[in-house]
């Protein structure tokens, strides 16, 4: 049997209360009329949310797709390996800034799992931490100027920061005692009336300043209140403190940053490709009504400073960009053709490929599909195929690096 190998792709959207309400309707071509939030769209094989693909003119499901036959969908190392489709493919529309949060590493997952399981913490439960026994690494290309925070400041701008803030005087001789880890335990378990008496008069400042310089904790501190439900400065979100003691990172369209185990990070604003590890294991620090568990927060956070790694991506081949990550879960690129291009390409695993931009086609033996912006494709390891363009396109491409 002549089986197909490229398959349309229909992804999920979620309405999260975060998200933008235009960019990914239009993206995908879809009309929001009762102007519901769009905050991500995803691609992938997840279980709450698999991709649909188009199997001889049928919809059907991705994930019970690989389940009946994964050495076709997956191929067989993958499947050996990690017994699914290792990786999740997203866009993300960020309105509002996200929690700051922390993803603990494989092992740390595997333990944490373990332990609440054995401790009968149902799933379902709000102070669930971990949902299953995976890590959760992320890479992100930013499709607009997307904002950031991204670990911890080196030691001297951190210094600098705290000597600089007159609300932050109390926290200077505890982080020149106990570092990283000191300081930041310190402000996480701080009672609630103290958090306030340090962020009020601090958050008023900011408040009264106009300032739109994206690159100063202000502005953000400014729009974490435009969205607050309450405008009064009680019980204050402790999620602030990050804000002045990470990174605030900005990448541009087509710049890369990854975000590996321990990593404290929160997306801040602006539209990107998101790639991740197929894990839901969150640990937060602020910025939510979600919970907080801060003994385990602490215990996954690595207490150094980070020189953020912005990735302006190397061209792998004529026309493809990679951005290389450090985990075997995931690779991502990025294409880009302008008029009557054409490349070769063999799949050496399962890939997603997402059309941003323009128009591209990609054809296996006598078979072509032709995809437009927003438009999707999955196609099946070991599969040659032609990429090509009339008019010029952009993709990016989700893929499993070679297992060997
Ligand atoms: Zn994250």
């Amino acid at each position: 049997m002549n089986q197909d190998k490229i398959f349309l792709l229909k992804g999920k959207i979620q309405n999260y209360a975060w998200g933008g309400y235009d960019f990914i309707p239009r993206l995908l071509n879809v009309e929001n009329p009762d102007h519901k939030p769009v905050a991500e769209y995803w691609m992938g094989a997840h279980p709450s949310a698999s991709s649909k693909i188009l199997v001889d003119g049928k919809e059907v499901s991705l994930n019970d797709e690989i389940n009946k036959n994964p050495k076709v969908f997956i191929g067989e190392k993958v499947e050996q390996r990690f017994g699914e489709l290792p990786y999740l493919f997203k866009i993300l529309d960020v309105r509002e800034l996200l929690s700051i949060q922390v993803h603990p590493s494989k092992t740390e997952a595997e333990k944490g799992f373990d332990a609440e399981e054995a401790a009968g913490i149902l799933i379902t439960d709000k102070a669930r931490n971990y949902k299953d026994r995976n890590h959760k690494p992320e890479v992100m290309v930013a499709l607009s100027e997307f904002w950031l925070l991204h670990g911890f400041l080196e030691k001297e701008k951190l210094s600098t920061v705290l000597k600089s803030v007159p609300e932050f005087e109390t926290l200077v001789p505890v982080f020149e005692k106990e570092s990283y880890k000191g300081l930041y335990k310190y402000v996480m378990e701080l009672p609630q009336t103290q958090v306030d008496s340090i962020l009020q008069p601090l958050v008023e400042r900011e408040l009264a300043n106009n300032s739109s310089d994206k690159s100063q904790p202000g502005f953000w501190v400014r729009r974490v209140y435009e969205y607050a439900q309450t405008k009064e400065l009680v019980n204050i979100d402790r999620g602030i403190f990050s804000i002045y003691f990470f990174n605030i990172v900005k990448a541009l369209p087509g710049e890369a940053i990854f975000q590996g185990a321990g990593i404290p990070h929160a997306y801040m604003e602006g539209q990107n490709v998101e790639l991740m590890a197929n894990s839901d294991n969150v640990l937060r620090g602020g910025l939510t009504p979600k919970h907080i568990d801060v003994p385990e927060l602490l215990k996954h956070t690595k207490f150094e400073g980070v020189i953020p790694n912005v990735m302006k991506g190397e061209l792998l081949l004529n026309h493809e960009k990679n951005y290389p990550c450090p985990v075997p879960d995931f690779g991502i690129s990025k294409i880009e053709l302008s008029s009557s291009e054409s490349i070769e390409n063999t799949s050496f695993s399962a890939e997603i490929i997402i059309v941003t931009e323009g128009e591209i086609s990609f054809q296996h033996e006598d078979k072509t599909l032709t995809l437009f912006h927003g438009e999707a494709a999955f196609i099946l390891p070991e599969t040659k195929y032609t990429i090509h363009s009339e008019t010029e396109g952009t993709a990016f491409k989700a893929f499993v690096p070679k297992i060997d």
